[in-house]
């Protein structure tokens, strides 16, 4: 059971009976020791089932869960490891019921929340709803309900949008559906609430274990503390220097509340970084280094000193985005210290925008180099999908009007704006869902029969789908019966017909494809259900698997072993490692992010900062000291001289993240010669792989 763990991660994992803190550095071993936790309860006697541990995404719970098998094999799949909002789905969809959702309650994403909002605002502005998304979601996290909302807003502004917010909640509940932030909130007022539902899941949960504990919010710590009661049976692994999502309301106060309130708690530290080489962790500590200490730490690596950590500078993006990729072909032809034989998987571009990821695409492509872009647009995000989910939700929740409006309107089936609206109005007059509305008797003295006569025939023909939805069993038959109602609704002529471009409609046709199969192979308990809402693979009925999918960020879950190169963001790449890392957009104004206004984008300032600003700057800080050490073996940072502003463009200095990392005499310029090498090197190779690599390149680039 020690096998590959030290002193202290040993003693981390051997302490069961009480609550746990380990606090430490990036690549100390901290999500091994949950890992071997797991591993470590089970041996001790606790039922896997019983054994809960929480991860930040739901890629890293499928990993965890990897991970996991290979030290406890098929018990594995009993533990319930999923992320804090897909454990809140699993206990609304069982305890629900005492706070009035049904149980197949829906799941709205954040483009219906937008919709609704603007409802509920009476405003037609998208950007407008946004900023009132933004504000109450952040009030949901600090746990304030509308009424609480109001009662503390500070302005004008913050009273309307309370106000809004009670309009919000008042629509959510007619239409059954919760929002994101509603998987953390209801579970905790379920937990707090009723003593008998505490009762229930504290008894059922003999551990709990949390992973990335610095990123979770007030809310989310609160769940924790009712989950474990006061016997506090827990082991959270954290590093406040990581902590890189307080613009989302997670808070730091959950590290600092811990030992107050659990006084046992054991807190142990880990100092040895297994996962960079010195020259890589020594740039990460220092620049980390100005940062305000909430525990002192120290790391150090035993694996070297390694290959001096490179500053890559470049005239624009395009360049740079050049630049990178002559540095990953040179790496992989070997050209570099590192050695030869490196595979694409090995490689990851890290930037701090979704949209920066364009330009590295375009120069991949051309370069004929397999990627895949993770943390950015997620295939549930694709409006063919959206469009499909859509009717899913409809058959679980018949009053989820937004995916009624949906699916209503997609494919067009001549039912028009005005039936619509008609529908609307008369369903809101009688309380009434638009589905319910629909059958209503009355609906005749509102509508003209022809358009009653469509509404009802699209009533049935959902209430059919989802009888057989129901009584669809198994992969094959999952499928078929996919194929046969996307036949039905016509719906490839629907996205030819909407799509100027029929390359761009072929690949969302190939997308809804890859769907069908993806469903199919659930339905058919092929894939492990990481949403944690069942914890046992057995066939499913084509219902259920509908029922688990809106949660699910990425369908890729089990593509990690891809032979291609990653581009993420910073944040999508939190816990993650690879042996090469460029870092890309480190330039003053993208990382850190425009810390002040148009006049001072830099934040920077004769007299002192503000403390907002020089919170902004602390937390980009650690999104640095994050990319830093997500590198094993080399590290580039690059950083442009002129950037996009808008339309224009500005002159651009480099990151002052570059100066602290206060990379010694040994760190060299990239010499141009090594490039010149590299490009002559991989021309050779070019020849005898391209048609495999253009393969490869077309499959991990379609949009
Ligand atoms: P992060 O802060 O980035 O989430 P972490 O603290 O969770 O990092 P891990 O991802 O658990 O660190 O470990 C980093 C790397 O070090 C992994 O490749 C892991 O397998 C390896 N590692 C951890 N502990 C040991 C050990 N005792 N012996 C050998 N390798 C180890
Ligand atoms: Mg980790």
């Amino acid at each position: 059971m020690s096998a590959g763990l030290n002193l202290a991660q040993q003693e981390a994992v051997n302490y069961m009976h009480g609550p746990c803190l380990v606090l430490a550095g990036a690549g100390s071993g901290k999500t091994r020791v949950i890992t071997h936790k797991i591993a470590r309860l089970i041996a001790a006697g606790l039922e896997p089932q019983r054994i809960a541990a929480i991860t930040f995404t739901n890629k890293a719970a499928t990993e965890m869960r990897e991970r996991a098998k290979g030290l406890i094999g098929r018990d594995a799949k009993k533990v319930v490891i999923c992320t804090f909002h897909a454990l809140g789905v699993r206990m609304m969809r069982e305890d629900g019921a005492v706070l009035g959702l049904k149980p197949q309650f829906s799941i709205l994403d954040s483009d219906d929340v937008t919709s609704i909002l603007k409802d509920a605002g009476g405003s037609t502005d998208t950007a407008t709803a946004r900023q009132w998304q933004w504000a109450i979601s952040l009030w949901k996290n600090m746990g304030l309900n509308a009424a609480q909302a109001l009662a503390q807003a500070k302005d004008d502004n913050e009273r309307v949008t309370a106000t809004i917010m009670a309009r919000y909640e008042e629509r959510l509940t007619a239409y059954q559906s919760v929002d994101f932030d509603d998987l953390i909130g209801m579970p905790l007022a379920l937990l707090r609430d009723h003593p008998e539902v505490r009762a229930k899941w504290q008894a059922l949960l003999g551990h709990v274990l949390v992973d990335e504990y610095q990123d979770t919010n007030a809310t989310q710590y609160e769940v924790l503390k009712m989950l474990v009661g006061e016997r506090g049976r827990f082991t959270a692994v954290g590093d406040d220097d990581q902590s890189i999502y307080g613009w989302r309301g997670a808070t730091l106060d959950n590290l600092k509340k811990l030992p107050i309130d659990y006084p046992q708690l054991k807190v142990i530290k880990l100092e040895q970084n297994y996962r960079s080489t010195s020259a890589i962790l020594r740039a990460a500590n220092n620049v980390i280094g100005p940062n305000p200490k909430l525990y002192p730490k120290t790391l150090f690596s035993e694996l070297g000193e390694g290959e001096p950590v490179r500053v890559v500078d470049a005239d624009n993006e395009e360049h740079e985005a050049e630049r990178t990729v002559a540095r990953i072909q040179s790496i992989r032809a070997g050209i570099t210290a590192t050695g030869a034989g490196h595979e694409w998987r090995e490689f990851a571009v890290l930037y701090r925008a979704n949209h920066q990821a364009r330009t590295f695409e375009k120069a991949l492509r051309k370069a004929q180099i397999p990627y895949k872009v993770s943390g950015g647009q997620s295939f549930f995000d694709r409006a063919e999908i959206k469009d499909l989910c859509a009717w899913f939700r409809l058959w679980i929740n018949n009053d989820d009007d937004p995916a009624f409006l949906r699916a209503v309107t997609t494919p067009k089936r001549g039912i028009g704006h005005t039936t619509l609206q008609a529908l609307g109005s008369f369903s809101s007059k009688y309380k009434l869902s638009l589905f319910e509305a629909l059958f209503s008797s009355s609906l005749g003295s509102v509508l003209p029969a022809k358009a009653v006569g469509s509404l009802h025939e699209f009533g049935r023909y959902v209430n059919d789908l989802e009888f057989r939805a129901r009584h669809t069993h198994g992969a094959q038959d999952a499928r078929a019966f996919m194929l046969e109602w996307l036949k039905d609704i016509d719906y490839e002529k629907h996205l030819y017909d909407g799509e100027d471009s029929e390359k761009l409609a072929a690949s969302r046709w190939t997308n809804v494809l890859d769907f069908c199969d993806w469903m199919s192979a659930r339905a058919g308990g092929e894939i492990d259900d990481t949403s944690g809402a069942s914890i046992v693979s057995e066939k499913k009925s084509l219902l259920e698997v509908a029922q688990t999918i809106a949660l699910l960020s990425t369908i890729s879950e089990r593509e990690q072993d891809q032979n291609v190169v990653t581009l993420s963001t910073l944040h999508a790449a939190k816990g993650l490692e690879w042996p090469h890392v460029m870092l890309v957009g480190v330039t003053e104004g993208m990382l850190p992010f425009k810390l002040g206004d148009d006049d001072n984008p830099t934040g920077r300032a004769d007299g002192p900062m503000s403390e907002g600003i020089l919170q902004r700057l602390q937390e980009e800080r650690r999104l640095m000291y994050v990319g830093i050490t997500r590198a094993q073996r080399s590290l580039a940072v690059s950083w442009t001289k002129r950037r996009k502003k808008g339309r224009e463009m500005i002159a651009a200095l480099p990151s002052r993240f570059i100066a602290e990392m206060a990379l010694d005499k040994t760190t060299a310029k990239e010499d141009p010669r090594e490039k010149l090498k590299a490009l002559r090197a991989e021309f050779a190779k070019k020849a005898v792989d391209s048609a495999a690599a253009a393969a490869a390149a077309t499959a991990a680039s379609a949009p």
